[in-house]
């Protein structure tokens, strides 16, 4: 059950959803057995059209957990992409390993083990597209490293950033315990949507995802 979305209008739209590759399937049926929090068939299909859209040839993923969104991913590189992707917890990595060697993908995808905040300053630009899928109340602090890693003209796309919807309530109407992430998501987007570097638009999809495309200084209009 979607809380920002209606679901009548969630079960039409997963109704007229093409079937994913047999191997794709397999691990979306995992993932919900386990309740691994993968992307959801909505921003899947996000995903899918803007990686066909822009064509990256690198990606690095904040967020491996089975490594699901990077196969999928993997799907539309070019012969020669990469993907870099970063998770921190055992159980997550070993799953993530054995899918990527079980679809044929350790020369294309790699996967960095430990904390994003301890692995992203040892990054080097550039890249094509950054999909952020963590802990959310880290995103703000992963921001600068992103905006450093990710070329003129690349995408930042991060994943549950409306929590649930609970980031469009008032501070007092939520658990004590989830102020600080509520805080901090609302400062992520506050920052993403006013940065002059970054044109953003956050969909109320999923779990809420934000895209921000980093302006090109060649495009002169747009700065
Ligand atoms: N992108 C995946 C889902 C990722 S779930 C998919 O859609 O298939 C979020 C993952 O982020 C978890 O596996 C968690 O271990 C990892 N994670 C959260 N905070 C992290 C951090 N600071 N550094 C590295 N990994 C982190
Ligand atoms: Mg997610």
């Amino acid at each position: 059950m979607s809380e920002i979305t209606p679901d009548y209008i969630i079960n039409f739209l997963s109704d007229i959803q093409p079937n994913s590759h047999s191997f794709i399937q397999d691990l979306e049926k995992y993932a919900h057995e386990k309740e691994i929090p993968i992307i959801s068939f909505e921003v899947k299909s996000l995903l899918e059209f803007l990686l066909s859209m822009h064509q990256p040839n690198t990606i690095l993923e904040i967020g491996t957990a089975i490594g699901y969104s990077s196969i999928l991913m993997s799907q539309y590189l070019p012969k020669e992409g990469k993907i870099i992707t970063i998770d921190r917890y055992p159980y997550m990595i070993e799953q993530a390993k054995y899918n990527i060697h079980k679809a044929k993908l350790n020369s294309v995808i790699t996967l960095l083990e430990g904390n994003a905040q301890d692995i992203l300053p040892t990054l080097k630009p550039y890249f094509d597209l950054i999909f952020l899928d963590a802990a959310k109340g880290q995103y703000q602090t992963f921001l600068p490293h992103c905006l450093r890693l990710l070329r003129p003209g690349g995408l930042l796309i991060a994943d549950n950033v409306l929590y649930k919807g609970m980031i469009a309530k008032a501070r007092y109407d939520i658990p004590r315990r989830q102020r600080t992430i509520h805080k901090r998501l609302r400062s992520f987007l506050w920052d993403i949507s006013h940065h002059p570097e970054l044109q953003t638009s956050i969909l109320p999809i999923g779990d809420g995802v934000a895209l921000s495309y980093k302006k090109d200084p060649i495009d002169s209009n747009l700065i």
